[in-house]
């Protein structure tokens, strides 16, 4: 059976807002204000618990601890952690969203170490006793056209012989480079820095410029076999979407860096990391506090109106929306986000069963992968990736559902559904020239900040993360400055 994570008591503390009160106290009494009064102290809406939304609460506590600034997170769900969710199935812990992160994460990777989680090498990768190879499946000629062997050398030497020795070397060097430059402008912003109006800007601080207007192919310059192949089944896996010839370098470069580099996530769920940085925010948690409106008020203090599904309204001096497409209207407000189309992702976890031999062939791989075909086969039967977590238990990538009619071509025996979840994983990259997107706007109003504008151009948990400690620090100084 299938339970979910339970989240510590300690989260499930539904604290009254103090923000909506006070809002009233002072407009209800402008004079009585005396010369020695001591400020208001000021209060943070943070819009969304998942990685950005609880990082941002975390880092903005980190970065005023002796003030007696409020910070309210309200979150749809009942749960935190966002796209970052695990299930537990037979006793093992499954992700059943976002599973790995890279080991030069710094803010991921050294949370999980100051919250004393246990690292794992990469919590898709099979479990003991299997044999860990993967195979790229073409869903046109069914069959492979690549499959990796035990042995590392032997899987170099058929890349090679497939590829050429270019392609494999170029594109891990280029990923590489696009994951190390982001480290090193995203590490290194001083906390003074304005946050810029728009994503180009935090493109620029991050050090992204080099790749953020180029388009994928052409950029990465490699033969097409390699980019069909190859970086298109990563591409599938990491962002459920081809290498088409108008998406951008970026979300294949980071797909390859997670393909090529050292990954690794938290044991029993990544999730964990955004539930250590709510309780250590000292924020005051909502749970199923759905967002409907945020509108700017004509106030000089606490101007954010923050209003949610139950009826309820508090005001704010300052609300970072973290959640993707903000769907709630913002009034008043001059610079609005572009809404932008979210890929649909189902994932599928079925178990006691195996790959059906008489579909995928004898001995099939443990990942099974799937390539750009160049002819969509008529009625085919698409799924981005098929991996084995062990003892028959297999997660399925797929852009619909899978009907019971595709499991029993896939599978013998024919499996049993273990749980089904349906995402709006990532945003549709490429539907504009490339670059386009970079208008999306980080700064909606003075104190108002759009966090996920940063995932037009590519969404991982670190870099959210890392747009979080962007808008933290700015919002923490301006606190500083007017305590
Ligand atoms: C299947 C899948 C696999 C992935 N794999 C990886 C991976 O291996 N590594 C990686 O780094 N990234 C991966 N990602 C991407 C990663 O999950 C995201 O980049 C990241 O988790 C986004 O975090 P976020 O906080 O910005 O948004 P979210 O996690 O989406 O959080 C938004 C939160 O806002 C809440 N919310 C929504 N509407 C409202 C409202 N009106 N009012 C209040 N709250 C609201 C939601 O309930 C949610 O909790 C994956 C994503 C998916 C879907």
């Amino acid at each position: 059976m299938r339970t979910p994570i339970v989240l510590p008591a300690c989260l499930l503390v539904f604290l009254a807002s103090a923000s909506s009160s006070a809002h009233q106290a002072a407009s209800q009494h402008p004079f009585a204000q005396t010369e020695n009064f001591a400020p208001e102290p000021k209060s943070v809406a943070v819009i969304g618990a998942g990685a950005a939304g609880t990082s941002f609460a975390y880092l903005l506590r980190q970065a005023v601890p002796d003030t007696d600034a409020k910070i309210t997170i309200l979150e749809a769900t009942s749960r935190i952690g966002g796209r970052a969710s695990s299930i537990e199935f037979e006793g093992a812990s499954i992700e059943i969203g976002a599973s790995i992160f890279l080991k030069e994460n710094e803010h991921l990777y050294n949370a999980s170490k100051r919250f004393n989680l246990t690292l794992v090498s990469s919590s898709t990768e099979p479990k003991s006793g299997s044999d860990d190879r993967w195979g790229i499946w073409s869903t046109v000629d069914r069959s492979f056209r690549f499959v990796s062997s035990t042995s590392s050398k032997l899987t170099l030497a058929r890349m090679v012989w497939r590829y050429g020795f270019r392609a494999p070397y170029e594109v891990s060097r280029l990923a590489r480079q696009a994951a190390a430059s982001f480290g090193r402008g995203a590490y290194s912003v001083p906390a003074t820095t304005p946050v810029p109006p728009t994503l180009a800007g935090l493109i620029a601080d991050f050090k992204l410029v080099a790749y953020a207007s180029q388009l994928g192919r052409p950029f990465l310059g490699v033969n097409d076999l390699y980019l069909d192949e190859i970086v298109a089944s990563a591409m599938r896996v990491n962002y459920g979407q081809d290498l088409h010839a108008d998406l951008p370098a970026l979300p294949p470069l980071i797909s390859m860096a997670a393909a090529t580099g050292e990954v690794t996530a938290v044991e029993n769920g990544n999730q964990q990391i955004f539930e250590h940085f709510a309780v250590n925010a000292e924020a005051s948690i909502h749970f199923e506090k759905r967002v409907t409106e945020i509108e700017l008020v004509n106030s000089t203090s606490k101007p954010y109106k923050v209003s949610t599904a139950d009826g309820a309204t508090a005001y704010y001096d300052a609300v970072a929306i973290a959640v993707p497409n903000p769907p709630f209207k913002l009034v008043n407000i001059a610079r609005q986000p572009t809404i932008h189309p979210y890929v649909q992702l189902h994932v599928t976890l079925v178990a006691g069963t195996a790959p059906n031999p008489s579909y995928f062939g004898a001995n099939p791989p443990e990942r099974i992968l799937t390539c750009m075909d160049a002819v969509p086969a008529p009625g085919a039967h698409r799924f981005n990736s098929i991996s084995h977590l062990g003892n028959g238990t297999y997660k399925i990538f797929s852009p619909a559902e899978p009907s019971p009619e595709q499991l029993a071509q896939w599978f013998k025996p024919v499996p049993t559904v273990v749980a089904h979840y349906k995402w709006g994983a990532y945003p549709v990259f490429g539907t504009d020239a490339a670059g386009a997107a970079q208008d999306q706007p980080v700064m909606l109003d003075d104190q108002l900040f759009y966090l996920n504008a940063f995932e037009h151009i590519f969404s991982t948990m670190e870099s959210q993360t890392a747009v979080a400690k962007r808008v933290a620090s700015y919002v923490a100084e301006w606190i500083l400055s007017e305590s």
